[in-house]
């Protein structure tokens, strides 16, 4: 118990937004140093692990509510396409076991293998700044849990997204393929490169932070394509940047405020 305090407090402190002085938009703000005390806000859910999924649904349907309400709309994501999204979105079936009642606070979570879910708010604000739709094409970066990867599922985009992690990349192919996410292709490999075979795409995602923009990825996006990636140092604070592909050799980029993510690995692991 107070060990995975202890580890929930250290990613709280290690992963959350934090102010920018000189960011230029919505990410300015610190959303976690404006939550209140989690008693006062978060609906705590008691682990429900022996009761059937869809009932299991509608018992987190209140908290994942009071979430999108406080953390999602409160901290100033106004596209109603992503705020359903991410009411629709079921995150406690992409947490472990032991985080369960914790699946609808606004903060990371672990997820094994080093790795975190990230932020639901962090998630929201970074896929209404991809600006993407139904029927478009979307190359994700760091698979993860594949809860990013839902979400823009649930907006009816086509999701292809790469996990370095072998064990990862599995877990979430398999959970994507037990909800139904028939629009999320998983591939395990080093996002570096991206998905030359399924490119150009209309946005890209990284949910991992590298020290430069892969310049692969820059070249799979289409023209007037978008794309949203933390960049900075190992174990720093990052800048979460917008890139947009003007014309075929230039891109224009604007800073949406500090971030902290997991960095960017080149290793790909296979256990
Ligand atoms: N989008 C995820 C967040 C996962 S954390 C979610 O919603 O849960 C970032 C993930 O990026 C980690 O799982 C990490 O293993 C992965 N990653 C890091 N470097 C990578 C690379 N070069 N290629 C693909 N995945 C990478």
């Amino acid at each position: 118990m107070w060990r995975r305090l202890t580890t929930l407090l250290l990613l709280l402190l290690a992963t959350t937004v934090y102010a920018s002085l000189n960011g230029c938009s919505k990410a300015t703000v610190s959303p976690m140093i404006e939550t209140p005390a989690p008693e006062s806000t978060a609906i705590t859910v008691e682990k429900t692990a022996a009761v059937p999924t869809d009932v299991q649904v509608d018992i987190y349907a209140e908290a994942r509510n009071h979430l999108v309400e406080q953390g999602i709309i409160g901290y100033g994501i106004d596209d109603p396409l992503v705020i359903d999204a991410m009411r629709r979105t079921p995150r406690h079936l992409f947490v472990p076991e032991d985080y369960l009642d914790m699946a609808y606070e606004n903060h990371p979570l672990p997820i094994g293998y080093g790795q975190t879910i990230s932020q639901p708010y962090i998630v929201a604000l970074m896929t209404q700044e991809l600006g993407v739709g139904e029927g478009d094409r979307v190359l994700e970066i760091g698979t993860g849990s594949s809860y990013q990867a839902a979400v823009l599922a649930e907006l009816g985009v086509e999701v292809y997204t790469i996990e370095i992690i072998g064990p990862l990349a599995e877990a979430a192919s398999e959970r994507l393929a037990r909800l139904g996410y028939e629009n999320v292709h998983t591939r395990h490999a080093d996002g570096y490169f991206g998905w030359e075979e399924e490119a150009p795409f209309d946005a890209v995602i990284v949910t991992a932070a590298p020290d430069h923009v892969p310049q692969p990825l820059l070249f799979q996006l289409k023209i007037g394509g978008v794309m949203v990636i933390p960049v900075g140092p190992v174990g720093g604070y990052q800048e979460l940047w917008r890139v947009m592909r003007v014309d075929e050799d230039n891109f224009s980029s604007i800073s949406l405020g500090g971030v902290r993510f997991v960095p960017f690995t080149r290793e790909i692991e296979d256990d």
